[in-house]
């Protein structure tokens, strides 16, 4: 690359001398901007800081990116270190500049210096997934390359620092974008950096045999050169290069290969028009020297994950030196050496929007046809692993990346902090705005926890229900069994009984131990307050044990034959009946409920001896009792509910009369009610009397008056009710 630009003089120069077609007056206006602003700031190097954006600048007109990003790199670091407000920039330079600064001076509130591998990759993939607009990345690359050649002038420990940075971050970030020239650069600078004493001993050994290997390097340049005169007019290019220092350290340091054994120490490089003669080439080289067994790659027909495409061999000619061979396209040459920046080159002066995306696309297409190859799979894998991860990458204030699986929401964020963050987080920021506990985190976001200065503090039991890492809710549920055992015991109690209700169990207190004896040994729970407290705390799951449960309560409550508890006829089977009924003086009788008045536990009733089908059981208010009590006083007992009013496990339907307004959506109401209630309801039918008003005709399950008596103060209270009775039918 050129001698760094000192002055924007020397800037405009260089890009002018480029073919580009650059807006030169909004590169002059954003550097007049830039310059006032960083007026009175230096560099460590002690020279004006405007050297450094004018720096970064060239660097991205050399690699042919557009005006807009010229002007985001002169104003790089003004929103970030001047007054300067992104909305300004909006105004002056319209709003793709003011996103480009915008994303740069994010990327920059990310903290680096982590040295986890793991940490390093979620930093690379926040980086790639925060850029909707990879222009970001490339100024960002750019703004590093700077830094690194301008590197000298801090401190040792700065050096390492920002070296170690640029390996594990920018390295991998611009090989992955193909922009190999930048990648070799970064690589290398950070490598003598943090191995000063192996680079200069590369270097040495390079500078030794620096003749003996030109030489060599321009003999088979010229064999090639000769040989392929004789099919091609003009000659193709060919170019001579050996590998990077850091490229031969990995050999020697990583692989423990002498220096003199590298195979790919020298290239050469042959460039033609076409594909076709790319394989030409190929077959001409073969023929001119001996191939080294598995040394032949094909990226052109399976290109790496970056867009390279290339032919390499290794072949080894009458000097018995190995060198290699790398045959390409001009265009694959253009995208080896500029990765995606190459294709930048293409956005203006084409018509209609060359977009980033499509390019990928096109990638991906061809990845997809060629099956056959094994690291196909691999390369799609690892572009959309890049470029769309499956996980969020948000920030704490701080710059922590913090990674969670999409959907997370900002509490598990605050327990992937720390549990003790969790337990007294009581609110949450998403880029400075209040957030609700159940905002889902997107990636590129800083989330700040909010938390209670109060150490008993602690985490909401509805927040099972918001957060979706497992690792949230475990700490959540161990909070709760730990911190809150009573609360714990009342609420699991609570629920068991809903829940009972809900599926008709009933179960004498004083048998109940007996009954979830097998959940309770599986839960370790040595007592029933330990039960309850475990599915407080959602130890226990009751919507896992219900069904066996269920199965349990029918077998040992309900009938062998299995009889369904509740019966769908309008009144009790006769035989769960007898066992509410008791006909005074008479044993073991056939009792069903009449269906005229359908009587509940807690009505008084009264029994009429039927022709044959046993005793029926009325209601003392029954119109039917009243007007025919006189005629056969002798077939009508006395009888009574067995046990107090409400005996244990049955369910009896009843009838009620509704009356309101006429309104929309009151039955929806009413139907939502009764389901807080957990009251079953079997039919319920609407229509509207001759005053305006609608009556309601509800038929439900209730377990005797006193619940009845519940519901009807329940449904007097639901918004347009005038009345609720008992329906005499
Ligand atoms: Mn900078």
């Amino acid at each position: 690359m050129a001698e760094s630009a000192k002055t924007f003089e020397e800037l405009l120069a260089i890009i002018k001398d480029s073919e580009k077609n650059y807006n030169t007056a909004k590169i002059s206006k954003a550097y007049e901007l830039a310059e006032k602003k960083h007026a009175d700031q230096k560099r460590e190097s002690g020279e004006p800081y405007i050297v450094h954006p004018i720096a970064v600048a060239q660097i991205l007109v050399e690699l042919g990116m557009d005006t807009d990003t010229i002007c985001s790199a002169l104003l790089h670091d003004v929103v970030e270190d001047t007054d300067t407000t992104l909305e300004d920039l909006k105004k002056s330079f319209g709003e793709d500049v003011a996103n480009l600064v915008d994303g740069v001076t994010k990327l920059n509130q990310i903290a680096l210096h982590s040295r986890e591998e793991q940490q390093a990759e979620n930093i690379r993939k926040i980086f790639l997934s925060m850029s909707k607009d990879i222009r970001v990345i490339i100024i960002k690359l750019a703004d590093r390359l700077h830094n690194m050649r301008t590197l000298c002038y801090r401190n040792e420990q700065k050096r390492r620092a920002v070296s170690l940075e640029t390996m594990n971050i920018f390295v991998p970030l611009a090989n992955r974008l193909g922009i190999t020239k930048m990648k070799e650069e970064l690589e290398d600078t950070a490598f003598s950096y943090l191995d000063p004493y192996a680079y200069n001993e590369i270097e040495q050994l390079l500078e030794k045999s620096k003749q003996e290997r030109e030489d060599f390097i321009e003999l088979i340049k010229s064999r090639l050169r000769k040989r392929l005169a004789m099919d091609f007019d003009p000659v193709p290019t060919i170019e001579g290069r050996v590998k990077s220092a850091y490229g031969i350290y990995k050999k020697v340091y990583e692989q423990g290969r002498l220096f003199e054994e590298i195979y790919d120490k020298y290239a050469v490089r042959v460039i033609v028009n076409t594909v076709t003669e790319c394989y030409y080439v190929l077959g001409v080289v073969h023929d001119m020297f001996q191939p080294i067994p598995n040394r032949f790659k094909d990226y052109i027909s399976t290109p790496k994950s970056n867009m390279y495409q290339s032919l390499h061999t290794t072949v080894m000619g009458r000097e018995g030196i190995p060198f290699e061979v790398q045959i390409r396209t001009y265009e694959m040459h253009h995208t080896a050496e500029y990765g995606i920046a190459a294709h930048w080159k293409y956005k203006e002066g084409v018509r209609g929007k060359y977009k980033l995306d499509s390019r990928l696309n096109w990638v991906r297409q061809i990845l997809d046809t060629q099956q056959e190859s094994e690291d196909v799979e691999d390369i799609v894998r690892a572009i959309k692993d890049d470029l769309a991860p499956e996980d969020v990458f948000a920030m704490t204030p701080k710059g922590d990346v913090i990674s969670l699986p999409l959907g997370s929401t900002v509490i598990d964020f605050a327990y992937a902090i720390h549990t003790q963050v969790g337990h007294r987080m009581t609110g949450a920021k998403a880029d400075k705005k209040l957030v609700p506990l159940d905002y889902e985190i997107k990636t590129g976001e800083i989330i700040e926890i909010i938390t209670s200065k109060d150490p008993n503090h602690g985490p909401n039991r509805a927040w099972l229900n918001i957060c979706h890492t497992n690792e949230a809710k475990s700490k959540i549920r161990s909070w709760f069994k730990k911190e809150r055992r009573e609360e714990n015991i009342v609420e699991g109690k609570d629920e068991l009984e809903r829940e009972f209700r809900r599926n008709l169990i009933r179960i004498p207190e004083n048998e109940l131990a007996d009954f979830l004896a097998l959940d309770m040994k599986r839960h370790s729970c040595e007592t029933l307050d330990d039960f309850y407290a475990s599915i407080g705390y959602g130890g226990v799951v009751l919507s896992k044990i219900m069904p066996r449960l269920k199965e349990e309560y029918s077998k040992r409550y309900l009938q062998p034959e299995g009889e369904p508890q509740f019966s769908e006829v309008p009144y009790h089977s006769n035989r769960r009946a007898s066992s509410g009924i008791i006909v005074d003086g008479i044993d073991n009788c056939v009792v069903k409920l009449s269906q005229c008045c359908s009587p509940l536990p807690g009505d008084d009733i009264i029994g009429f001896i039927t022709r044959g089908h046993g005793v029926s059981i009325h209601k003392k208010d029954c119109v039917n009792y009243l007007s025919q009590k006189d005629s056969s006083p002798e077939r009508w007992v006395d009888v009574h509910w067995a046990g107090d009013n409400e005996p244990s496990n049955s369910y009896y339907k009843v009838v009620l009369d509704v009356v309101g307004y006429d309104r929309i959506g009151i039955l929806a109401d009413i139907m939502q009610s009764l389901q807080e209630a957990r009251i079953m309801t079997h039919e319920a039918s609407a229509r509207v009397l001759k005053n305006g008003n609608s009556s309601i005709l509800l038929t439900i399950s209730v377990a005797g008056t006193a619940e009845l008596q519940g519901i009807i103060t329940r449904l007097k209270k639901v918004k347009g009710i005038l009345s609720v009775d008992r329906s005499a039918k």
